[in-house]
């Protein structure tokens, strides 16, 4: 997977960038064709087109650099993660300034792009480039941070084979004073590096005819939701799995680096590029328009609210819950006297809400967001689709590991639990 990541993140790049996002496979399958396929059609045009240049270095580093400075000073409520096992029942806290940084982040932006310091289209017009930055700062910060742990004995649940270990990570809350490294890099630099991406594809379009269009602006607003959510609802992160449980190593590292926005943006550089390559911009009609729409809002809706209202179960039971105004609070975010089951380890298990409907309800809403980054699109590629697909294989994976976790953990309580809610993803179906 450290291989085939950064391999497959290039080979779609050049189907995207010269090829109308077509999907290119060697005329034949015999050595020779597969290397001259490998260094004319893939190996060349990465060399030209996806150098690290300086000006790359400076847009990716300088925004990793600032979201990191930002992190460090802007003002925002402190919140006490859970107590956590491995640091003898510590509990850590955690300045939740996503919110601050992120809506100063947009003023900055606006203020550079309307002045003429930083055009925002030179993100689109350098992407590759960029990309390379971030794959190999993705490895480099690895690299970092499993050394560091390694040598200050910051390392947790080691299997002792080094290529797993480095995937899966050694340290479990790595930080810089008083940064999480983890939580920063989860929704600090991938989110809003993917909403930057596709607001350059419509400024970049907006240059070149004058207007955006509406499937342009769908993924400028899916992606603006998404960001938004994760700053919005950063105090609920520290008790949430990533953070308690998963260890900071290549997988949440590369992936939330350079993974993430250099992947999930394919919708809005195919919606830009097709319209560049072939003069005629993607349209739909009204009705397909407004049902994806729809069908966005409402995966929207149930990912707020469903990570809002376990979220927030969860930080009343452990005393940690305060009232947040970050826009937008939705109904149905907050449940009054929710019922649950109460475990013999200790937690709650909440049956109200969304929760008493399926055990995945945010995997699902997110889901149908995903799909319909894809559906915005149309039918002509599949790169757009590779999102849904590959996060379809992510969350099953990640379902199968929890509820393993979660029946060990549990026993007999999550049996029951499971016998109140029935269906993992959608009711009645699966
Ligand atoms: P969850 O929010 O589902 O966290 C799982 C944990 O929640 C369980 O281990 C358990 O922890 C607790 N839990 C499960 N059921 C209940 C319940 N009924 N009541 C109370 N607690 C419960 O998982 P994730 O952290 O994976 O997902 C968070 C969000 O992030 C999701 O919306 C997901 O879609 C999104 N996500 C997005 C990704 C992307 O690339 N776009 C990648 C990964 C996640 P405990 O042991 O404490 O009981």
């Amino acid at each position: 997977m450290m291989t085939c990541f950064p391999a497959l993140m290039y080979y779609f790049w050049v189907c995207l960038e010269y090829h109308q996002g077509k999907l290119l496979v060697p005329s034949q399958w015999t050595i020779e064709a597969l290397t001259d396929f490998f260094w004319h059609d893939i190996w060349a045009k990465i060399q030209v087109g996806a150098y690290p240049t300086t000006a790359a270095v400076k847009i990716y580093m300088g925004y990793v650099t600032l979201s990191f400075i930002l992190a460090y000073i802007m003002p925002g409520p402190i919140v006490e993660g859970l107590p956590i096992p491995s640091l003898k029942g510590k509990k850590l806290k955690y300045l939740c300034n996503g919110l601050s940084s992120w809506y100063f982040t947009l003023a900055l932006s606006a203020v550079l792009h309307v002045t003429g310091v930083f055009r925002l289209t030179s993100i689109i017009d350098n992407f590759a480039g960029i990309m390379t930055v971030a794959i190999i700062w993705g490895f480099t910060m690895s690299a970092l941070v499993y050394l560091y742990s390694n040598l200050t004995g910051q390392n947790h649940r080691m299997s002792g084979n080094f290529f797993y270990d480095f995937f899966m990570g050694a340290p479990l809350n790595p930080r810089i004073g008083h940064v999480d490294l983890k939580m920063w890099a989860e929704i600090r630099v991938p989110w809003p590096v993917l909403f930057y991406i596709s607001l350059s594809c419509a400024l970049k379009q907006w240059e070149t005819r004058g207007t955006v269009t509406p499937p342009v602006a769908f993924m400028v607003l899916a992606h603006f939701l998404y960001v938004n959510a994760c700053q919005k609802g950063e105090e609920c992160i520290p008790p949430s799995w990533d953070i308690f449980y998963e260890k900071d190593g290549f997988m949440l590292i590369f992936w939330n680096m350079a993974g993430v926005p250099f992947t999930y943006c394919y919708s809005s550089i195919y919606l830009m590029k097709y319209e560049l390559l072939t003069g005629t911009a993607i349209l739909h009609s009204m009705p397909y328009t407004v049902f994806l729409f729809a069908l966005l809002l409402t995966g929207y809706y149930i990912f707020d609210t469903g990570n809002s209202q376990k979220n927030r179960f969860r930080m009343e039971q452990n005393g940690i819950f305060f009232t947040r105004n970050a826009f937008p609070q939705l109904p149905w975010g907050h449940l009054k006297n929710p019922s649950y089951i109460k475990t013999k380890h200790g937690n709650l298990l909440l049956t109200s809400g969304w929760w008493g409907i399926a055990r995945k309800p945010h995997y699902t809403a997110d889901l149908m967001m995903a799909i319909s980054w894809g559906l915005i699109t149309g039918f002509g590629s599949f790169l757009p689709y590779f999102y849904f697909c590959f996060f379809v294989c992510v969350l099953t994976h990640r379902v199968s590991r929890d509820m393993e976790r979660c029946a060990s953990k549990y026993g007999d309580d999550w049996v029951l639990y499971c016998q109140k809610v029935p269906y993992i993803f959608i009711p009645f179906i699966y």
